[in-house]
C-alpha cells in the first residue's frame, strides 16, 4: 500500500506574488495543482494499492523542535501583515505560516504511517519545500525544514530512536538538512546534487560530518548538464553505505529539479532516472528495512515534468513497467561527464574508506 499525502491547499495557496522569471515565482501552487490533476486524470486514486492521506494538524510547539521561537514568530507576523520577502529569496504571503505548518504535518504523517506500517511507502505532495531551511531562518524557497522537524518530532515526541537515512536527490545541496544532523551518528545524510564547479560554495565531498557523526554526511556532487547515466552512478556508493548502516527508515528528500526541463536546475535527467533510482532504493529497502520508504517533495519546478516525475516514482514502487512520456524523446546521453564522475567517485570512496568497512 502506498500513501499519497494530499491537500488542495498546497495546490491553491501561497501563490508567489512575482511573475516569471523571478526566481521565487517558480515555487508556485501550480506545481501541486499540476501533479494532483495529472494523477486524477490517469485515475491513480482508483487503484486499490493507493490511498490518499491528509496532513496531520500539528501544534506550533512541534515547529519549535527545529526552529527558534523568534524565527517562527517572524514568519507568523509577516504572514499576518500580508507578506514580504525574507533573505531576498523566500517569499511570504498571508498563507505562508499556515501552509508551511501544514507541510510539516504532511511530512510527519507520511513518515509516521510508514513507521507504523499502516502503509509500505508514502509520497508527501507538500510545499513550500524545506531542505534549505535552517534553525533560525528560511532560505532557498524553504520556510520550515519539513524533514528535520519531523525527525526531531519522532525523536522527542514518539521516542523513536532507530537509525534513519535521508537521501536527498534535489538538484541543490540540502544545506539545512546537513547542518541539523552533522554530528548525529543515528542519521545518515546522503546528498546527490548539482555542483557548480565554477562558483562552488558548499556541498563538497570532504564535508563528512563531525564528532560522532563523522562519516555520516555524504555528498555526491555531479556537474551541471549531468545526464541519467551520470546521476545513476551515485547508486553504487549509496547502496554500500545503506546496507552497512542498516537504517530502520529511509526518507527521500525528493526534489525533481534535476529534470531536463526544470527552470531552476541545470541537469538533464528524464523520468527514467527517477524510475530506476526508486526501483534500486526499493530493492535495498526491502532487504534492510521492511521497505519503509517516505518520499517528501522538495524542489521540482517544471509543471509538465513534476507530474511525470512523481508518477515514475509511483510506478517503480508498484513494480510496474514504466513508459516515458512521448515528450521525453530528446536524448541527452553523452560521455562528456563520465571521467569527471568517476574521479568524484574515486575521491569520495577514498574519503569514506576511513569510516565504512564496505568501502575500501
Ligand atoms: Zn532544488
Amino acid at each position: 500500500m502506498i500513501g499519497i499525502i494530499v491537500d488542495e491547499d498546497f495546490a491553491s495557496k501561497n501563490v508567489p506574488p512575482y511573475p516569471h522569471p523571478i526566481f521565487a515565482s517558480y515555487e508556485s501552487s501550480l506545481r501541486i495543482h499540476s501533479v494532483l490533476r495529472f494523477l486524477e486524470k490517469i485515475k491513480l486514486f482508483d487503484d486499490k494499492r493507493i490511498i490518499k492521506i491528509y496532513p496531520k494538524s500539528i501544534d506550533e510547539s512541534i515547529i519549535a523542535l527545529a526552529h527558534t521561537k523568534y524565527y517562527i514568530d517572524s514568519i507568523k507576523r509577516l504572514s499576518s501583515l500580508g507578506g514580504g520577502l525574507l533573505n531576498e529569496e523566500v517569499f511570504i504571503t498571508e498563507d505562508t505560516f499556515q501552509l508551511a505548518k501544514k507541510a510539516i504535518g504532511g511530512t510527519i504523517i507520511a513518515i509516521e504511517e510508514v513507521i507504523n506500517q499502516r502503509i509500505n511507502q508514502s509520497i508527501a505532495l507538500i510545499r513550500p519545500p524545506g531542505h534549505h531551511a535552517l534553525r533560525e531562518t528560511g532560505s532557498g524557497l524553504c520556510v520550515f525544514n519539513n524533514i528535520a522537524t519531523s525527525i526531531l518530532y519522532l525523536r522527542e515526541e514518539l521516542k523513536y530512536d532507530k537509525k534513519i537515512a535521508i537521501i536527498d536527490i534535489d538538484n541543490h545541496f540540502g544545506d539545512g538538512l546537513a547542518q541539523y544532523f552533522y554530528d548525529d551518528p543515528t542519521v545518515l545524510y546522503f546528498s546527490i546534487h548539482e555542483y557548480d564547479f565554477m562558483e562552488g560554495e558548499i556541498g563538497f565531498i570532504d564535508e563528512l560530518g563531525t564528532g560522532e557523526g563523522l562519516g555520516k554526511n555524504i555528498n555526491f556532487p555531479i556537474p551541471s548538464n549531468s545526464t541519467n547515466d551520470d546521476f545513476l552512478e551515485s547508486i553504487e556508493i549509496l547502496e554500500l553505505v545503506l546496507r552497512e548502516f542498516k537504517p530502520d527508515l529511509i526518507i527521500i528528500a525528493a526534489g525533481f529539479d534535476m529534470y531536463f526541463a526544470d527552470p531552476i536546475g541545470n541537469c538533464l535527467l528524464t523520468t527514467f532516472s527517477y524510475y530506476k533510482f526508486t526501483a534500486a532504493i526499493l530493492k535495498i529497502a526491502e532487504d534492510i528495512c521492511e521497505s519503509k520508504l517516505a518520499f517528501i517533495l522538495e524542489g521540482g519546478y517544471s509543471l509538465l515534468g513534476l507530474p511525470v516525475c512523481v508518477h515514475s516514482v509511483i510506478k517503480a514502487l508498484l513494480k510496474e513497467k514504466y513508459e516515458q512520456p512521448s515528450f521525453e524523446y530528446l536524448d541527452f546521453s553523452d560521455n562528456s561527464k563520465k571521467s569527471e564522475i568517476s574521479k568524484i567517485k574515486t575521491m569520495l570512496k577514498n574519503l569514506l574508506a576511513n569510516y565504512w568497512d564496505s568501502i575500501g
